[in-house]
């Protein structure tokens, strides 16, 4: 498996875990865009939002729950922003489904 965030999940390479359970792993983020940058993926592998398959609504929410969780946990009490970059007009660069938690600073809207 050549996929950058399946190794990260199966710990061949190394990240700065920040939650996990059996459904997903969330780990900092290396080039972080904010205070708090934080990526929550799912162990399946899937390549993105949209290879997302009719089993799979109840994981999607596991993620954004597990997003919420965290976000409470480093205390982001002002609000934080949770990404999904969806193929080459949506900015992906892995092609791993992952969910981006932002926050810890003022995010403006709309994104580039
Ligand atoms: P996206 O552009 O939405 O696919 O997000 C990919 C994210 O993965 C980017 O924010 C990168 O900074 C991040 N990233 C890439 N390699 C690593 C790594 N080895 N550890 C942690 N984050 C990474
Ligand atoms: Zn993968």
């Amino acid at each position: 498996m050549s996929c950058l965030f399946c190794k990260i999940i199966d710990g061949s390479i190394p990240s700065t875990a920040v939650y996990q359970d059996d459904q997903c792993y969330a780990f900092a983020d290396i080039n972080p865009k904010a205070p708090v940058h934080v990526l929550i993926a799912p162990r399946e592998h899937i390549v993105s939002l949209a290879e997302a398959g009719a089993h799979h609504p109840a994981l999607l929410g596991h993620l954004l729950w597990a997003a919420a969780r965290i976000a409470r946990d480093k205390s982001l009490d002002k609000g934080y922003r949770v990404v999904i970059n969806t193929g080459d007009h949506g900015g992906q660069t892995v092609d791993h489904l992952h969910v981006h938690l932002l926050g810890g600073r003022a995010l403006t809207w709309p994104p580039g």
